[in-house]
């Protein structure tokens, strides 16, 4: 599997894929890439340094995503990142982190000492469709509780039993409400949940002028950036 990319779009920057412990959460009906957590803490902190030792710090940023939170990363994990930031003058992250762990944040700011985005994985704003259908456990009730946070937030648009009103609802959220965010199209996986290819359809039309928004990236495979795919 791809491991480390190069980003060359909007916001360009570096991206590694670790691995992790699992998921704290790890009970998100739509997930399947928590398989790709371990508990075999030795073997993360090898495999991770292999990968790591691609980053050049070219564009002085990194993104290091590990199919959870960045604190699911081992100790000695998050020493490498912090030796890698430090050799190769990397001056902003980007790193994943749940809603679980939203007063923990300076914590990874103060061990990191550089600008880290914090990314959350949202979904919807839709509060019965996240918290009851995808399960996400991020049980916040309006947007504000999430931006007083988190500056960049993860959507999911596709899913079978969404609806064009929550999914224009949330686009117009982020668009005015975050500084940065993504939208992930579903790929289906492992999981029992569908695809809406009508959905998506009219999503990718109506939103076709976000690919001019360098604050937004919409990801139509779950590949886009380079890493994840086998090789
Ligand atoms: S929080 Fe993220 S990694 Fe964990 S189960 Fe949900 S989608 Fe998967």
């Amino acid at each position: 599997m791809q491991r480390y990319s190069k980003v060359l779009g909007k916001n360009k920057r570096e991206m590694v894929m670790l691995k992790g412990f699992p998921c704290k959460w790890g009970r998100c009906t739509f997930c399947d890439y928590i398989e790709d957590n371990s508990k075999n803490e030795k073997e993360i902190i090898s495999f991770n340094k292999e990968v790591l030792k691609n980053v050049t710090g070219e564009f002085k940023v990194l993104d290091v995503i590990n199919s959870g939170s960045i604190f699911e990363l081992p100790d000695e994990s998050l020493k490498d990142i912090r030796e890698i930031i430090i050799s190769k003058g990397i001056e902003k992250l980007f790193v994943e982190c749940h809603w679980i762990y939203k007063e923990r944040l300076d914590e990874m700011r103060e061990f990191f000492g550089i600008e880290i985005i914090f990314r959350c994985g949202v979904e919807t704003f839709d509060n019965d469709f996240r918290m009851k259908f995808l399960n996400k456990g991020a049980g916040f009730k309006e947007y504000t509780e999430v931006n007083k946070y988190f500056d960049s937030i993860c959507l999911l648009v596709g899913i079978k039993g969404q609806t064009k009103e929550m999914i224009e609802r949330d686009i117009e959220i982020l668009e005015n409400h975050f500084k940065l965010g993504c939208v992930n199209v579903y790929v289906e996986n492992t999981t029992s949940l569908k695809r809406d290819e009508e959905l998506i359809k009219w999503f990718a039309e109506k939103y076709a002028y976000l690919k001019d928004n360098e604050r937004i990236e919409v990801l139509f495979h779950n590949t886009d950036l380079g890493v994840g795919s086998e090789d």
